[in-house]
């Protein structure tokens, strides 16, 4: 069994019609609001026993415990599962889970959404750590036969891995997924659920976006570090993870060790902190790592690139002393503002303190908080960027400011973060030796820019409908022959631009086919300048340029377009 629960303010939904035959009959099919709630998304799977049945109970009671929640809403999802029980079977095994939870008392209300049938629905998810779960539930004795095997079946095999296939029906064209598939930027693959397979020109974009990242960090003063993927249980021990997080962590074992595939940074970069003792003079120190973190998660499936089980957090740790707090949070401010500018997203900043009168709650000297505070504040007023604030939403160990991009559609994305921490220096007992040669604990701010790589691309892409600024684009000029007499004068025409603009993406179409359709066919692939040669052309030596979603201009001169051309490229820096 697979099941995605999610913390809602609300969730609507409505029967719109039967998916399966002997679906269950209804006594409406009235729209059902439910509010504040603990929504189960659920999928029931071949082999589903008794057991799973009492694993599914626990769960939700202990995640319902733990978002203080009494509202609980079954919700079939069939999605989640490509092994799925027989309807019938699936339908009698929610209805056992729903009476199950209504003999809890603590639950004031158990709703499960109807079976079998089409629906509509409308959630909103509430942002916290724990709004989003996902968990999978089998019996220990399902372990099939064939698996102990030897002589596997490759045909088999291959075809359950063979690229999952995109139902593009339900989706808007400007999907990512679809966008990827159209522009073949990266794919899916049952091999690795919830991870991506980049191609060459969705890579293209991601070396982009880090290539100016790494710029931008270069000039800020950051240095930039790489910790193993693999590290011993005993550092999330001590970083808390293995308490807080250890249902979404990959653990593996060898040699009597365990060991867990990193889901944060955090901890890699204390032990480069620590490799080598540090004075005032070393700081602040900026370590900056991009780093491929993995968390378990039900999801590929669900949202494609969005949220997925490996993904690159463009991460950084800055260990600052108090005194130079207040100047490195408004680098961190402009740095955000900078790169966020670049994209034409709009924005907003969420800045989460502490609550006046739980004090004793959270780490850290008032006088300390006090002046974090402020200083994130100030800068964001020196900056004149709009907030909002949120009191008694910091996390006991810091304030912090989170940044939400929208992207054209109007959806709202959680991207850059920055973190104020008091208590890992503690954990990992951090030191630097001071002016008056006593140890003191810097403090740490934690700070992402695109947040997830992976995730930014997708919105992007959304939010452009794949028509990305010529600097990202992974196609960026194609030259066309008018005739089969141009074609000559066209592969001439590409390899001077090339040696012009190195490193530019250009090719050229020399099918014979119409210019229409060969125009046409670049315009899908979201070229941003498509140039055509023809006799006049040729005669002439000026170009006739194309540019993305824009009338030809003809008679443009060679030299002309290269300077255009590189004050484009030239602008994002
Ligand atoms: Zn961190």
């Amino acid at each position: 069994m697979k099941i995605i629960t999610l913390h809602c303010d609300y969730i609507k939904f409505k029967a719109l019609k039967k998916a399966v035959k002997d679906a269950e009959e209804l006594p409406d099919k009235d729209e059902k609001e439910i509010k504040e709630c603990l929504v189960v998304l659920t999928a029931v799977e071949k082999g589903d026993s008794p057991e799973t049945l009492n694993q599914l109970i626990e769960a939700i009671e202990k995640t319902a415990k733990e978002v203080k929640t009494s509202s609980i809403v079954l919700y079939p999802y069939a999605h989640l599962s490509s092994n799925l029980a027989p309807p019938k079977v699936a339908q009698e095994y929610l209805q056992n889970a729903e009476s199950l939870l209504k003999k809890n008392k603590s639950f004031k209300s158990v709703v499960r959404a109807p079976f079998g049938y089409y629906k509509s629905f409308e959630l909103k998810v509430k942002g916290h750590p724990l709004s989003e779960l996902s968990k999978t539930f089998s019996s220990q004795d399902s372990s099939s036969p064939e698996e102990i095997e030897e002589d596997y079946d490759i045909k088999k095999l291959l075809s359950e891995v063979s690229r999952t296939k995109l139902d593009t029906s339900k989706l808007k064209d400007n999907d990512h997924r679809i966008l990827a598939q159209k522009l073949d930027l990266f794919s899916f693959n049952e091999s690795a659920p919830g991870s991506v397979f980049w191609h060459d020109n969705g890579l293209y974009i991601y070396n982009k976006l880090v290539e100016y990242w790494r710029n931008v960090h270069r000039k800020a003063g950051y240095q930039e570090i790489s910790t193993p993927q693999i590290v011993d249980n005993k550092l999330w021990k001590i970083s808390g993870h293995w308490k807080l997080y250890k249902d979404n962590l990959f653990i593996t074992n060898r040699e009597g060790r365990e060991f867990a595939l990193k889901p944060m940074n955090c901890p890699g970069g204390m032990m480069v902190y620590k490799s080598q003792p540090k004075s005032y003079k070393d700081l602040p120190l900026r370590l900056a790592e991009l780093g491929k973190v993995h968390r378990l998660e039900l999801s590929g499936v669900i949202s494609g690139i969005f949220r997925v089980f490996q993904f690159t957090q463009d991460d950084a740790h800055i260990f600052v002393s108090e005194k130079q707090l207040q100047t490195e949070i408004l680098n961190v401010i402009k740095l955000f503002k900078e790169m966020l500018d670049i994209f034409n997203f709009k924005y907003n900043f969420t800045l989460s303190v502490r609550s006046k009168d739980k004090k004793d709650k959270y780490l850290g000297s008032d006088k300390l908080w006090d002046s974090a505070e402020q200083a994130l504040t100030d800068g964001l007023n020196k900056l004149k960027i709009k907030y909002s604030k949120e009191q008694g939403e910091a996390k006991f160990y810091g304030p912090s400011l989170d940044v939400v991009i929208k992207d054209s559609l109007g959806r709202e994305w959680q991207c850059s973060t920055l973190q104020l921490d008091f208590n890992l220096p503690e954990r990992f007992d951090l030191e630097y030796i001071d002016k008056d040669n006593k140890p003191k604990r810097p403090i740490i701010l934690h700070r992402v820019v695109y947040g997830s790589l992976e995730r930014f691309i997708g919105v992007l892409l959304e939010h452009t409908n794949g028509n990305l600024p010529l600097w990202l684009s992974p196609r960026q000029v194609r030259v066309i022959s008018f005739t089969d007499r141009n074609i000559k004068a066209t592969e001439k025409l590409v390899s001077q631009l090339k040696e012009s603009l190195p490193g530019l993406r250009i090719d050229s179409d020399n099918r014979s086919e119409t210019v229409q359709s060969k125009i046409r066919d670049a315009e899908m692939l979201k070229i941003n300048y498509i140039i055509v040669i023809g006799d006049k052309e040729e005669k002439s030596k000026n170009l006739a340029v194309r540019p993305r979603g824009e009338k030809p201009k003809f008679d443009v001169s060679f030299d002309n377009f290269i300077k255009d051309m590189k004050k484009e490229l030239s602008e994002h820096n």
